[in-house]
């Protein structure tokens, strides 16, 4: 089973993607992963991906979809996968496409993980930092004992400015904007199966689980 996952940050796609290989036994493909491994173990592509990333530049395509292919051919998919992070556009979907065509495999699932727009500036935006000690909490998650308050050394807490609703928030916009196209054409295939990453973390599981058993 080839499956695609999909979802904006604070949807909790790490968690679920995690739940969903270890049920279907197969393995977590993340493009960070791929592209670490390719670095690590020098292959040809790797050389090339490690150059641009050390001068701060963006990976050409044909640099991530080689290792993205590299990585879908090892052996430990040849029961499927689950990918992680890629495609980004719909060039990186087509060419997807091809190189899964070139081994005689398709995507089966799409699943696109979705979470209303302020749950997720909530959870986003949650997390509060110590100026003392460097502990982390999170408002929703983990709060402190006293609000604002550092319940190991009584610091005063404070929000990263990464963490800022303004921030959050363009980041989000962003990443709905440039999936939107994507889901288009995962729908126009009939493959995206939209989950309601709303529920608590074991429904969701479920949910996925039914429908990438063709039970929903
Ligand atoms: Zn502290």
């Amino acid at each position: 089973m080839n499956i695609l996952f999909m979802g904006p940050p604070g949807a909790g796609k790490g968690t679920q993607a995690e739940r969903i290989v270890d049920e279907f036994r197969v393995p977590h493909i993340s493009t960070g992963d791929a592209f670490r491994l390719a670095m690590s173990q020098g292959t040809a592509l790797g050389v090339k991906a490690k150059s641009f990333v050390d001068q701060g530049l963006l990976v050409p395509d044909e640099i991530t979809n080689g290792i993205v292919k590299e990585r879908l051919e090892k052996p430990d998919c040849d029961n499927g996968f689950l990918l992680d992070g890629f495609p980004r556009t719909i060039a990186q979907a087509e060419a997807l496409d091809e190189m899964l065509a070139s081994m005689g495999k398709r995507i089966d699932h799409v699943i696109n993980l979705k979470v209303d727009r302020d749950l997720l500036l909530g959870r986003l935006t949650g997390r509060r930092i110590c100026k003392s000690c460097g502990a982390t909490y999170h408002v929703l998650f983990n709060p402190p004992k006293v609000d604002n308050v550092c319940d190991k050394c009584s610091g005063e807490l404070y929000q990263r400015s990464d963490d800022t609703e303004e921030k959050v928030g363009t980041r989000l916009d962003e990443y709905t904007n440039k999936t939107a196209p994507l889901l288009e054409y995962y729908a126009g295939k009939g493959l995206l199966r939209e989950v309601d990453g709303q529920q608590d973390i074991d429904a969701v599981t479920a949910e996925i689980s039914s429908l990438l058993r063709g039970q929903a």
